[in-house]
């Protein structure tokens, strides 16, 4: 029985989902659950064992040996791969193309859906992914699809490569964002699409506290 308040917020890569999520989760008080860094978790684990991202049964049969769970440290959700704080080695290139690849096997898919609907069970939850709305909290008190033109979010990446003083290329970078949106809205399982009663916002003219505002006043 679901007793929390669930916020489903749901999109294509880049859209800004964690960064909005997790504001609106400050700002309301909930805990936010970045379902994208489980996947990437267990994503990891596969690369480390050797596993080929087009090995489907290797990955069905491995996903069952990686235990991941979460915690949150001063407010920050830490994942556990098998007791071990990955969160430093999720967010790069590799490990996010992996990513795309095991989340269309249904084994993998099943062990993180539960973990994830148990933690919106017992708390009051911002959570972020491609089928929150869908198929991980179908109740969900408000749903939101957040998305913005792939040139947008092309540019946003790009700004934040430039930032970290690396040299982007801005069509390299749309062409992956385009790649990872055709996989993950194509695959045969949860793929990624807008839930029936989930609010669009298309964020590309929007600055980021235009965004919370308008998320959280769906929340009022
Ligand atoms: O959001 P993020 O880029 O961290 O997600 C990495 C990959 O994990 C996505 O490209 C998608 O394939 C997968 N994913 C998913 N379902 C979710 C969250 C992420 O399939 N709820």
């Amino acid at each position: 029985m679901r007793t929390g308040y669930n916020v489903a917020i749901d999109g294509p890569a880049g859209a800004g989902k964690s960064t909005i999520a997790r504001r609106i989760a400050k700002k309301m008080n909930f805990i936010y659950v970045d379902t994208g860094a489980m996947y990437r978790a267990m994503a990891l684990y596969l690369l480390r064992k050797g596993v080929a991202p087009t090995d489907a049964g290797r990955i069905a049969d491995a996903c069952g040996e990686a235990d991941i769970s979460i915690e949150y440290r001063d407010g920050e959700q830490v994942v556990l791969l098998n007791g071990e704080n990955v969160n430093a080695y999720l967010r790069t290139e590799e490990v996010g193309s992996m990513a795309s690849y095991s989340s269309a096997v249904p084994e993998v898919r099943e062990k993180l859906v539960e973990l994830q609907r148990k933690l919106a069970e017992k708390a009051d939850v911002v959570m972020d992914g491609r089928d929150i709305g869908t198929v991980v909290l179908p109740d969900a008190n408000v749903k939101v699809y957040l998305t913005a033109s792939a040139s947008t979010r092309a540019k946003r990446r790009y700004l934040e490569l430039l930032e970290k003083g690396e040299t982007p290329n801005l069509s390299q970078i749309e062409q992956k964002i385009m790649e990872r949106d055709y996989q993950d809205m194509h695959r045969e399982h949860s793929p990624l699409c807008q839930a029936e009663d989930a609010v669009l916002v298309d964020s590309s003219d929007m600055t980021i506290d235009e965004v919370v505002e308008r998320i959280t006043s769906l929340c009022r």
